[in-house]
């Protein structure tokens, strides 16, 4: 496990170099975060300087949608409860972007704007990160000790300017981790911010396929083949699954953009784990509401999230308690019997 003690948490701008996170919980390693975000950052995503941006596909694109982005948003102004500073941070604009529906897992999308993005308060002067829920809920002792613990180790924040990428958002809940857990408040809440830190993946790797897809592979650094398809062969198809785009030519993708891809990936994976062992303790030991969800809705997710993660036994499990349930709404019901198909399906196959 990794140990905060004597070391100062730094946060970069928007390009994640340089150590972003320590955490010494298990859950996010000083040098997996590191490596995931430099592994983002060589995807030339906006911010980064080391010149590999103008040769990475769909990197103008990603800059409109970002500049796009920012006209759905508004400086918020905080006030920090740890060091009594105010800060101000980016908030969607209410009602602006249209809703468009929700993954299976739940999460809500836009037509332009990724609103998870911009849950996450942090406070540039002591690190102290929270989502807007539960950033002024605090007891004495948590303030101490997240003085302490938080913000006499932070550095402070280069300052940022417009939308978040994705980079900058996964540092923020990040440190947002980091900060529940010093907290040692509940475990839902925890849970909560792993399942959003696998959506940001989620969103963090869609917008590798999409920009992928529309540059047409125009921009490739010659000088960089890439010779490692087979490290990649899980990948591409996943890839290709994504994005539609055939195998043959993903192999003209750089070693930096599939990189970042399995990563992004590998992380979803990691944090949507993460995400249902903590609800399958906090169903265990806390009292709906959870996290503002009510009871039949949490154990639709978890369902959903065990389904994911393979687990068909847990997924069958709080699937009954959803089907059982006499305050599930029609709803979750009808989405919970479709998930089962989808779990007896998988079932079959693994027979
Ligand atoms: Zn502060």
């Amino acid at each position: 496990m990794a140990s905060a003690d004597n070391q100062k948490v730094k946060i970069d701008d928007q390009d994640g170099r340089g150590p972003v996170l320590i955490a010494d919980d298990g859950l996010i390693g000083a040098k997996e975060a590191r490596q995931t975000d430099l592994s983002r950052d060589a995807a030339g995503h906006p911010g980064s300087d080391d010149g590999a941006d103008s040769e990475t596909t769909g990197y103008d694109e990603r800059i409109q949608a970002l500049e796009v982005e920012n006209t759905y948003l508004f400086d918020k102004r905080c006030h920090c409860p740890i060091c009594d500073s105010t800060f101000s941070t980016k908030a969607v604009k209410t009602g602006k972007d249209r809703f468009i529906g929700t993954d299976e897992d739940l999460r809500p999308k836009h037509k332009n704007v990724d609103y998870v993005k911009y849950e996450v308060n942090m406070c540039p002067h002591c690190g102290y990160a929270a989502v807007g829920r539960v950033f002024d809920r605090l007891t004495p002792w948590q303030i101490q000790n997240l003085r302490t613990e938080i913000a006499d180790k932070f550095a402070g924040e280069n300052p940022h300017t417009g939308a978040y990428s994705y980079d900058y958002a996964i540092v923020r809940y990040k440190m947002a981790l980091l900060t529940e857990m010093k907290k040692q408040s509940k475990i839902s809440e925890s849970a909560y911010l792993c399942l959003k830190l696998s959506w940001l993946y989620r969103g963090a790797y869609e917008e590798i396929v999409k920009y992928a897809d529309e540059a047409k592979f125009g921009c490739l650094a010659e000088d960089e083949p890439n010779n490692s398809y087979s490290s990649f062969k899980d990948s591409y198809e996943e890839f290709e699954k994504f994005s539609g785009i055939k195998e043959d030519d993903l192999k003209k993708l750089s070693v930096r953009q599939m990189t970042a891809f399995k990563e992004c990936r590998r992380n979803e994976l990691l944090y949507r784990t993460q995400a249902l062992q903590g609800f399958m303790k906090a169903i265990a030991t806390e009292f709906p509401p959870i996290c503002d969800m009510e009871e039949a809705t949490l154990n639709y997710l978890v369902s959903e999230l065990a389904y994911l993660c393979d687990d068909c036994e847990d997924a069958m499990h709080f699937g009954a308690f959803v089907l059982n349930s006499r305050m599930a709404s029609p709803k979750v019901k009808d989405r919970e019997r479709e998930l089962i198909e989808k779990i007896k399906s998988k079932t079959a196959k693994k027979q």
